[in-house]
């Protein structure tokens, strides 16, 4: 038998799913998906994620507010993600992080609503899923200030000298469809260096969808296809990459996938 699949980083509460996540569940599992991290951007869909990881096993939920929607942090917005982070199936908080360039919300707020994710992850003993975009800097300024902690730099698409000081700093980088573009060259040489170990497969479905897909709505079985160009990139077995990544997957947010395999 195969090794399993997983998908660290879907949004399955986004719209472009509505009324259709059965069958797009479905063929997650026919395509070997042991399970699925489902994650949130906002306290809608993480209240829904939570609610969906109870019911279905092979899911789980990331709970957090997306740097995008940072300005709509509010006080009570701290105790309401500590409430969902005490739930069984909730694995990680976030998504969180910064992204300088669409500037949704201000910086500063996003920097502000970054640390209370960070606070948070560190008071439940749980990893962080951290978004990336034109904000290394401070990104890796804050993180340092909160080492040690474990976590993922989902969709890692930056140099190697910044893959190095995330990685330097215990955590996982998440690859996905990017990897598979016909103008990501650059991301192919970079990834090629790092230690497969450190690397985890991932989605972002709808977003991001693989070669030859693109301008289709991604889904979670599309990962086969990043763990296949990830194979060709290391020259070794797709078996091998499916192992190893399932491995650091399940080790970083403390599944028993022994029950899924
Ligand atoms: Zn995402």
């Amino acid at each position: 038998m195969k090794p399993i699949l997983v998908d660290t980083h879907a949004h399955l509460g986004h719209q472009a799913f509505a009324g259709e996540l059965p069958a797009v569940l479905v063929r997650a599992w026919e395509a070997g998906l042991g399970w699925v991290l489902n994650v949130a951007d906002d306290m809608v869909s993480a209240a829904a994620g939570a609610q969906l990881a109870a019911r279905e096993p092979r899911l789980f939920a990331s709970v957090g507010v997306h740097p995008h929607q940072a300005r709509t942090w509010k006080e009570e917005t701290r105790e309401e993600l500590a409430v969902l982070l005490r739930c069984p199936k909730v694995v990680a908080v976030g998504e969180t992080g910064l992204d300088y360039h669409y500037g949704f919300s201000k910086p500063a707020v996003q920097r502000q609503v970054f640390r209370e994710h960070l606070k948070l992850a560190k008071e439940h003993s749980l990893p962080v899923i951290i978004h990336a975009r034109e904000a290394d800097g401070d990104l890796l300024e804050i993180l340092s200030t909160f080492a040690p902690l474990e976590g993922v730099v989902h969709c890692f698409w930056s140099s190697a000298d910044i893959a190095r000081r995330y990685l330097d700093l215990g955590l996982y980088l998440g690859v996905g469809g990017a990897v598979t573009f016909r103008n990501s060259g650059a991301l192919r040489e970079t990834l090629r260096e790092l230690p497969l170990e450190r690397l985890l497969l991932e989605t972002d479905a709808p977003y991001l969808t693989p070669h030859p897909y693109r301008g289709r709505r991604n889904e979670p079985a599309m990962v086969s296809l990043v763990a296949i160009a990830l194979a060709e990139l290391f020259a070794i077995d797709p078996e091998e990459v499916r192992r190893c990544t399932s491995r650091n997957a399940a080790r970083l947010f403390k599944v028993d996938q022994s029950l899924f395999c």
